[in-house]
């Protein structure tokens, strides 16, 4: 038997209604929840939602191992998408890999919207000149992309303008709800066209907004860890690059260093394989920091951001 959600003890209709509508929506994902998430994001008790992991746990599927040759094989695929700048590039080892969600955060005029805009162009590039001559996704929550300056970046590169545009595919979300859908979307989207980066720009402004003060944080948290599970599945199995960008916001309890933390906390990063933190400096210049990647040594460079796109 294929056992399904309304198979669990004390899930009647209604409790399934709410599960689904806070992402719990298959035995795998309440398997992994914890008891007092899930509690609190459905108002059941604790103990209630202690019989409700058990049993999912019971009856989920488990056949989702793979063997270390499967594993190595997949990863024998990963590809890097140029920045543009190579002190970036070199930063990340390549580029931005595929399988993998790179996150830039930063202030706002860091340059994030900018990169993305770069990496949309970028990815439309040949093999040889560091792209994926492939098409893009771009789910934008803020309404801040320009088909001119994608014009402008791609003349910049000798590129047939009209030819990037028509490459590139831009889905404005409109709130939470939205976004996840639309990064769901993005499988069948896929089947379509040859869609080797997603960008969703901005990754966390609508679950900042929506989900204030901290009893709707752990649904908040929820929410986003689904999402950015969805992306790394598309990651995955396109062989796609992933680029989301977070903004800062300062956290009142420090007192030395820099206050800025990237929104989504835990989450976010135990996601993103890899983070960059972009700060302005004089001139243009922006400063770019790697950290918590698993296999390359943190580090600094300088990038710039000009008419031409991101260069040195
Ligand atoms: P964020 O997304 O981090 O808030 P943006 O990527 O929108 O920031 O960065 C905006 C900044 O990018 C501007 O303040 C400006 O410095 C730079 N910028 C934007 N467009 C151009 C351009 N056409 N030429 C040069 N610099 C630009
Ligand atoms: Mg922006």
């Amino acid at each position: 038997k294929k056992y399904t959600i309304e198979d669990l003890p004390g899930v009647g209709e209604a409790t399934a209604e709410k599960l689904r509508e806070n992402g719990y929506d298959d035995l795998m994902t309440l398997a992994v929840a914890s008891p007092k998430d899930l509690s609190e994001v459905c108002g059941i008790g604790e103990g209630a939602a202690i019989k409700i992991i058990s049993a999912a746990r019971k009856y989920a599927d488990v056949g989702n191992f793979e063997t270390g040759e499967q594993i190595l094989e997949r990863r024998r695929e990963i590809q890097k998408l140029t920045t543009g700048s190579k002190n970036l590039d070199g930063l990340l080892g390549g580029g931005l890999e595929t399988q993998a969600i790179t996150e830039f955060f930063g202030e706002f005029g860091s340059g994030k919207t900018q990169i993305m805009h770069q990496l949309a162009v970028n990815a439309t590039m040949p093999k040889e000149k560091g792209g994926f001559d492939a098409d893009v996704l771009i789910i934008d929550t803020e309404n801040t992309f320009r088909p001119e300056r994608i014009v402008q970046m791609a003349r910049a590169k000798d590129l047939d303008s009209d030819n990037v545009l028509r490459r590139i595919h831009v889905a404005r979300a409109y709130n939470s709800h939205h976004q996840i859908l639309l990064a769901e979307k993005a499988l069948e989207m896929a089947k379509e066209f040859p869609i080797r980066l997603l960008i969703v720009d901005s990754l966390t402004s609508h679950f900042r907004s929506e989900y204030m003060g901290r009893g709707s944080l752990a649904e908040r948290q929820q929410l986003l860890n689904r999402h950015m599970h969805d992306l790394l599945k598309f990651g995955t199995i396109n062989n796609a690059v992933i680029a989301v960008t977070n903004q800062v916001s300062a956290r009142p309890d420090v007192f030395f260093g820099d206050p800025m933390a990237p929104i989504g906390g835990n989450i976010v990063g135990h996601t993103a394989t890899f983070r960059i933190y972009l700060r302005k400096a004089k001139g243009g210049k922006r400063i770019a920091r790697l950290i918590d990647s698993p296999h390359l040594p943190e580090g600094e460079t300088v990038i710039q951001v000009t008419e031409d796109g991101i260069t040195d």
